[in-house]
């Protein structure tokens, strides 16, 4: 039993990390798609802007063409001034003058607004451009150095399984079942030592029947609170036993902190 508990105990390292490993493989890739779909909708918005700058660019040919036929229209009025014969005349000649004239002066307006408009949106329009391309080069660098990087974790994460074919052979396979489930769930804690009377995952008083029947070793057993597989290390040696009782108070303390030494 001992020996088995021996090889949980390595198996619950190489799990461990094999699962961290997977689950930053997985991640991997998310992160890059989530930068492509922000490029991707910056370089939407800037095909839109562009297409309206160049409606604009339409507008302004237009207003142009107008106001070069309002000012032809008007300089032939001028010309006819020198031929009237009657007030009346004059007086329709000059009104149709000064109807030209206005039509000039509000198609001017038009056209300078438009060009501030147009001026204004090619300048983002430039911007916008010169980011998506920065963007885009990051973006490429980025998904090398991921590909690189998924490519170290994927061989590390190998060597990691045949460590762990090395060990589970012979091995009941329903405890190897539930023994990963509860690594996955738990971070990385699927064995651990009774103390004190105590789970020493969940830190709860277990039944003193029970403990007795975890410290006869007939069988392997789980904490009936916390589900992970419990030992009893009767010959413990006191410093690592008092080890344990303290890293176990620290983990009531702080669990989060207990968790960030696991790691080390
Ligand atoms: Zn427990």
């Amino acid at each position: 039993m001992e020996a088995t508990f021996e090889k949980l105990r390595t198996l619950q390292d190489i799990l461990y990390a094999k699962f961290k490993l997977e689950k930053e493989i997985n991640e991997i890739p998310k992160a890059l798609v989530t930068k492509t779909e922000v490029l991707n909708r910056a370089k939407k918005a800037f095909i839109e802007r562009n297409e309206a700058g160049e409606q604009g660019k339409a507008k302004l040919r237009r207003l142009t063409l107008e106001l070069t036929d309002a000012t032809k229209k008007r300089e032939g009025f001028e010309k006819q001034m020198d031929l009237i014969k009657t007030q009346k005349e004059y007086e329709a000649l000059d009104k149709e003058i000064r109807d030209a004239t206005e039509r000039e002066q509000t198609l001017r307006k038009d056209i300078q607004k438009e060009e501030r408009d147009l001026e204004e949106l090619l300048g983002t329009l430039e911007k916008q451009e010169r980011q998506i391309a920065l963007d885009e080069e990051e973006l490429k660098e980025e998904g090398e150095k991921i590909q690189a990087e998924g490519t170290s974790k994927k061989d590390h994460h190998a060597e990691l399984v045949a460590q762990e074919k090395g060990i589970t052979p012979g091995m009941d396979e329903d405890i190897l079942f539930k023994f990963e489930r509860i690594i996955r769930n738990k971070e990385g804690l699927g064995i651990v030592p009774i103390v004190n009377g105590c789970c020493s995952g969940c830190h709860i008083i277990l039944p003193m029947q029970f403990v007795n029947e975890v410290r006869n070793q007939d069988k392997i057993r789980f904490c009936p609170y916390c589900s992970r597989i419990l030992y009893f290390q009767s010959g413990m040696d006191p410093a690592k036993r008092d080890q344990i009782e303290a890293g176990s108070l620290a983990e009531l303390v702080d669990e989060e902190e207990e968790a960030d030494s696991d790691e080390e």
